[in-house]
């Protein structure tokens, strides 16, 4: 369709662990501070490397290192503690978008007989803890001709304030997307019904819930502010909201699992935030209509189960 970017966001079928590319012919490392004017105790700084081995984006490094760092920073506006999060952005032509996830997961605790994991990245910015030490803490991959050819990199992604090209998809917004599933929107569940693939499961995947042919978040907060049961997006879990009905309120949401417009600029919004408490996820607040004050999520011990990627695919 003239104007938009169908983007369908698919699980990637990845084993629990992961093994680490060993071809990097080239690789750029940045870091860059978060933006002054973020809270102190709020900040999210990133240490972003580029694995390009090809050298297919060389000219775009340093707008991927601004933008994934302005996308970790805009989520770093709203969780209580303060990190620096090695990003590894591995360029690479094996799907067709982007994908992202926490190299490793945190055990929490188990809850009727399943076993409990939280993405890495948010132990590390709720704790302090490392879970996988000099690994980098989340994988952001992406195509070189979607970076190349379909994504506007903001010249001033903290601001935000340039109109985005209309016939361009917002790397910001694909950005904090990504690491949306790199902090808690992910797990193991099928993409279709959330059954899950053994006695394990991600703080996502034991907040859903697959009644009447379709898949909801139900954790408490969210349905609070949501006003029911969340829909997730059918046949494409760990994203919400659907193409048509009622369901279609969702198309909004960063985390929705349908479509990025062209032009359109997304962020994170109070359901994402409110999702992210019910994944124990230490956010700041959730905004109106309730506006509540969040413990520091109940973690006690570390796993190193890396979780599955999330993929977003054009239609
Ligand atoms: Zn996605």
């Amino acid at each position: 369709m003239s104007g938009q970017n169908s983007a369908f966001c698919a699980p990637a079928r990845t084993s629990l662990f992961r093994h680490i590319s060993s071809l990097r012919a080239s690789v750029l490392t940045g870091a860059l501070a978060a933006a002054s004017s973020m809270p102190a105790h709020a900040a999210l700084d990133a240490n972003v490397q580029i694995v390009d081995s090809g050298n297919l984006v060389s000219g775009l490094y340093g707008q991927i290192i601004s933008n994934v760092s302005a996308a970790l920073s805009d989520w770093g506006r709203h969780l209580v503690g303060s990190a620096k999060i090695d990003v590894e952005f591995n360029v690479t032509d094996t799907l067709a978008t982007a994908a992202a996830s926490s190299r490793a997961s945190a055990y929490i605790g188990d809850q009727g007989g399943i076993h409990v994991y939280g993405a890495g990245m948010a132990y590390k910015v709720d704790t302090g803890v490392d879970v996988n030490g000099a690994t980098p803490d989340i994988e952001i991959l992406c195509n070189p001709n979607y970076l190349r050819n379909e994504l506007w990199f903001d010249p001033d992604p903290t601001l935000r304030q340039l109109g985005v090209p209309t016939d361009k998809t917002d790397a910001m917004s694909v950005f904090i997307h990504e690491v949306g599933h790199a902090l808690a929107f992910n797990g193991w569940g099928s993409s279709v019904d959330g059954s899950l693939p053994g006695n394990y499961a991600s703080t996502w995947d034991i907040n859903t819930v697959f009644k009447g042919g379709e898949l909801f978040f139900v954790g408490s907060n969210a349905v609070k502010l949501y006003g029911s049961d969340v829909p997730v997006t059918i046949g494409s879990n760990y994203h919400i909201g659907n193409a048509s009905g009622v369901r279609s309120d969702l198309l909004s949401d960063v985390m929705n699992g349908v479509s990025f417009v062209r032009g359109s600029r997304y962020d994170i919004s109070s359901l994402d935030l409110a999702m992210a408490k019910d994944m124990g996820v230490s956010v700041l607040a959730v905004p109106e209509p309730a506006t509540l004050w969040l413990t520091v999520a109940g973690l006690v011990a570390i796993g190193v189960v890396t979780r599955r990627r999330q993929v977003t695919l054009p239609a």
